[in-house]
C-alpha cells in the first residue's frame, strides 16, 4: 500500500517557513535562516523532517536534521558535530581557566555539590 501523498502529520507551511526550508536546503546556516525568516531553529528542523527537506551533509544543519528524523548521522555530518563539540569544550575550558583561582574553586565546588 502506498502512503498518502500528504500525510496528516504535516502542518501547512507559512510563506516565511517555506522560504526557510528552501534556504536550509541551499545550505544556509540555521542562524541566518532565523534572522531572515524568523523561523525558530527547533521548528525549522521539525518542519524540514516533516517535509523531507535535507540540508547539505557535512554541515551542522545536516547533522541536526538526521537527529530530527531520529536516524544515525552520516559520516560527514558526524565529523562536523564532533568538531563543534570539541570547539565548545575548548571554549568552556578557556572560560574556566581565565577566572581567578578562588572563583574557579567555588564554581568547581558548587558543581560537585550539585551532583550529590
Ligand atoms: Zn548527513
Amino acid at each position: 500500500m502506498t502512503p498518502p501523498a500528504i500525510s496528516p502529520s504535516r502542518s501547512p507551511l507559512t510563506l516565511p517557513q517555506a522560504v526557510a526550508l528552501s534556504l536550509l536546503r541551499d545550505g544556509y546556516t540555521a542562524h541566518r535562516i532565523k534572522r531572515r525568516t524568523g523561523t525558530d531553529t527547533p521548528l525549522l528542523y521539525t518542519l524540514a523532517a516533516q517535509h523531507g527537506i535535507q540540508a547539505p551533509h557535512g554541515t551542522l544543519e545536516g547533522g541536526a536534521l538526521h537527529d530530527a528524523r531520529g536516524e544515525e548521522r552520516c559520516e560527514p555530518c558526524e565529523k562536523v558535530a564532533a568538531r563543534q563539540q570539541a570547539r565548545e569544550y575548548a571554549r568552556h575550558r578557556t572560560t574556566l581557566a581565565s577566572l581567578p583561582p578562588g572563583r574557579r574553586r567555588s564554581l568547581t565546588r558548587r558543581r560537585i555539590g550539585a551532583v550529590r
